[in-house]
């Protein structure tokens, strides 16, 4: 069965232009684009160690927190705070320019304390409905992302997407499909 080369349109996820991918895993145009993307995630990960700093040496005795503090504690803009403030929604003291004190105990009765960015190697398994309303048969896959038969076949080994078989159909989930070809670009 003569088999069409394979090609993967995609978005680059850093500037968005489209893109010929080599592999399913690529995610940027360019060099330069995976290079500031991943000095984008290590600014990320640089400012939320610096915002668990502040809330650990935030005294718990302590009601009036700074500004600065309450945007760590809770993960909120600078801007809603002084909204709340100039509403009138929070209470809060001004010792001088730059210096506003908000309380804590309201802050905290409005909004939940800022996540932690959700570690993946925690996640728990997924469990698997085959359905078949929840999946697509092989045909269907192959017409809907323009791939051909025995290339959704390679990706669903190489990622271990699981299969059923009813009858002569041969059936995956959905939700993986879709999430393995999300980028693709349908023709
Ligand atoms: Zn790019």
């Amino acid at each position: 069965m003569p088999s069409a080369k394979f090609e993967i349109k995609r978005k680059c996820q850093y500037c968005g232009n489209t893109f010929i991918a080599k592999t399913l895993d690529s995610k940027y145009c360019s060099r330069r684009c995976s290079q500031r993307a991943y000095d984008q995630r290590e600014a990320a990960k640089k400012r939320m160690s610096q915002l668990n700093d502040i809330v650990e040496n935030i005294p718990e005795a302590r009601d009036y927190i700074s500004v600065h503090e309450a945007v760590a504690m809770f993960g909120i803009s600078r801007d809603t705070i002084y909204r709340l403030i100039r509403k009138g929604n929070v209470p809060a003291i001004n010792i001088g320019q730059r210096l506003t004190r908000i309380s804590k105990s309201k802050l905290s009765e409005m909004f939940p304390l800022r996540a932690e960015p959700i570690d993946r190697s925690r996640a728990l398994p997924k469990s698997y409905h085959l359905e078949p309303e929840d999946c697509y048969t092989i045909g269907e896959i192959s017409k809907t992302y323009g791939i051909d038969d025995s290339t959704v076949y390679a990706h669903i080994r190489k990622y271990s997407i699981p299969t059923r078989q009813i009858g002569n159909f041969v059936y995956a989930p959905k939700e993986d499909i879709d999430h393995l070809y999300k980028d693709v670009v349908k023709s």
